[in-house]
């Protein structure tokens, strides 16, 4: 086990656990097969083909139609949402500064207004950006409190996530199809114009103006040929992959009460689980004080594009999480009747392919604080040291691939700022800026990367989006409104 320092330059410090030695399977090389060529049935033409419906394909299509193209969304698995749901990834990064304002708005702002009261739980807006050292210390163990600064970083119910994604996609016309997996893009003349896909109907051809690759993997910009960077930071949780799982029955105010008033007792519960179960993992909380979540034990050196691995790390979680049961059932404070309640049906992966795109998020800029002149949200900075940081259009747009454009935690950026780019609202961010761009790339008749920027930007503010006066540096919501 690896144990990762608390840094200015990361969201989280956690426990990384590497592969275990002599564990991988040795594949043979067995020979190919030639898979004949065929005439395949195109099962629908549209505007903007948005593939992938995590956090942010969702945006993505939303943006699209309500920017009047038509729009298509295909996704593997039966439900949007992605990582947020599928994977239980249900803790919401912050959307707020560290002055508390909220820079994190758009569809990101309309998803969590929308859910359910009792679906969505964080703290109230006049506690957002408090340093009070109480209030940070309560939302701290919450996981709405970093670097003694109070945030907006709600936990959620992934059932009404899923739910309203779907409802907002049918009201604004988006046509969605479930159990479709892309499998190959078709460009023509350097273009990408629709996709192959698979399904219960076999192979079909899904033809599109645009298509945006919301896949998180790259899968559509990689198989096209786009130049994309797959580094990874040694020794940091950007790469880790685990299924995610929830206990249910459990009493997370009793677990909280030990964890902060037993701070030598609680150590010692986390180092004996160490010492017993070798991978191990600390419960957060959930929008539920019945249920706790855990997003690890993080495993390190597999990679989420390798069959084999994923299946070895779906095998070590499963694992994990039914030992994780009886130790908590032992010795937790809160877990005594905990039950097995959902392991994610989507395994949780953090990073495989970045785009190099025409621009991206770089960590040499993070100190400066200035918008690029093709901002298209803005991100809080990892730690109070950094101002608010700019995504320029440019990290969404294939350096030499037309009719394809990026978003989600493939975008254009350095590893470094992969950190925060990856999170959920950072995907919505640019998610719905793909969608918007897409959409008015069809309406031009140009590629998306010719697509004006005053026009987009007009747009995304339309759509609530917040964007700053280009070059003013240091610019927060409240600096604006003044
Ligand atoms: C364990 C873990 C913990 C995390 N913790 C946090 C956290 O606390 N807070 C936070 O904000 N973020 C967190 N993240 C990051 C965040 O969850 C993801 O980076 C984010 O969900 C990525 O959104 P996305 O839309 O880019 O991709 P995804 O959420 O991965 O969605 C991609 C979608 O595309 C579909 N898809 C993929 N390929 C195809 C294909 N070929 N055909 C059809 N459909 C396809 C998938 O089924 C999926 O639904 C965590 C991630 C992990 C793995």
């Amino acid at each position: 086990m690896r144990k990762v320092e608390i840094s200015d330059e990361r969201i989280l410090n956690s426990d990384i656990f590497d592969e275990k030695d002599g564990e991988r399977p040795v594949r043979e090389d067995l020979g190919s097969w030639h898979e004949a060529g065929r005439d395949l049935p195109i099962y629908r033409r549209c505007d903007v083909l948005v593939v992938g419906g995590g956090p942010s394909g969702t945006a993505a299509a939303a943006a699209a139609a309500r920017e009047g193209a038509s729009v298509v969304l295909l996704e593997r698995y039966n439900h949007l949402g992605g990582l947020s749901t599928g994977g239980l990834v249900i803790w919401i990064d912050r959307m707020t500064d560290w002055q508390g304002e909220l820079v994190i708005r758009g569809f990101a702002e309309e998803l969590m207004n929308r859910l359910p009261a009792d679906a969505i739980a964080g703290p109230d807006p006049s506690e957002w950006g408090s340093r009070d050292p109480a209030r940070a210390a309560h939302w701290a163990q919450r996981t709405a409190a970093y670097h003694g600064v109070v945030t907006w970083s709600p936990t959620i119910d992934p059932e009404r996530l899923k739910l309203l994604s779907q409802e907002i996609l049918l009201e604004s016309k988006v046509a969605l199809a479930y159990h479709a997996w892309a499998c190959l893009p078709i460009v023509e003349g350097g273009a990408v114009r629709g996709v192959t896909f698979e399904s219960k109907e076999g192979r079909m051809a899904l033809m599109a103006k645009v298509v945006v690759d919301a896949t998180g993997d790259g899968d559509l910009f990689a198989r096209a040929g786009a130049d994309f960077e797959d580094d990874i930071e040694e020794g940091d949780i950007h790469h880790c992959m685990n299924t995610a799982w929830l206990f249910g029955g459990v009493d997370m105010k009793k677990w909280i009460a030990f964890r902060s008033g037993e701070p030598q007792a609680c150590a010692a519960f986390m180092e004996r689980g160490r010492a017993e179960l070798t991978l191990f993992e600390r419960p957060f909380v959930s929008w539920r004080d019945d249920i706790a979540l855990f997003m690890g034990p993080r495993q390190s050196g597999y990679s989420g594009l390798d069959v084999d691995d994923m299946t070895r790390v779906e095998v070590r979680s499963h694992r994990a999480m039914d030992a994780h049961l009886a130790y908590y059932r032992r010795h937790a404070p809160g877990f005594e009747n905990a039950y097995l309640m959902l392991s994610a049906p989507q395994l949780g992966v953090r990073h495989t392919r970045r785009l190099k795109g025409t621009g991206a998020v770089l960590r040499a800029d993070w100190p400066r604080g200035v918008p690029h002149a093709d901002e298209i949200g803005v991100s809080p900075a990892v730690s109070p040291k950094f101002p608010n940081i700019s995504i320029p259009y440019g990290a969404l747009v294939p350096l030499r691939l037309d009719g394809l454009l990026a978003c989600g935690r493939h975008i254009s950026c350095d590893r470094n700022s992969h950190g925060f780019m990856r999170e959920i609202p950072q995907c919505w961010i640019t998610g719905q800026a793909a969608g918007a761009a897409a959409a008015l790339a069809v309406a031009a008749g140009v590629e998306p990367r010719a697509v004006d920027i005053a026009t987009l930007q007009a747009a995304l503010k339309r759509q609530g989006a917040f964007l700053r006066p280009t070059g003013q540096a240091l610019t927060t919501p409240a600096e604006l409104a003044a």
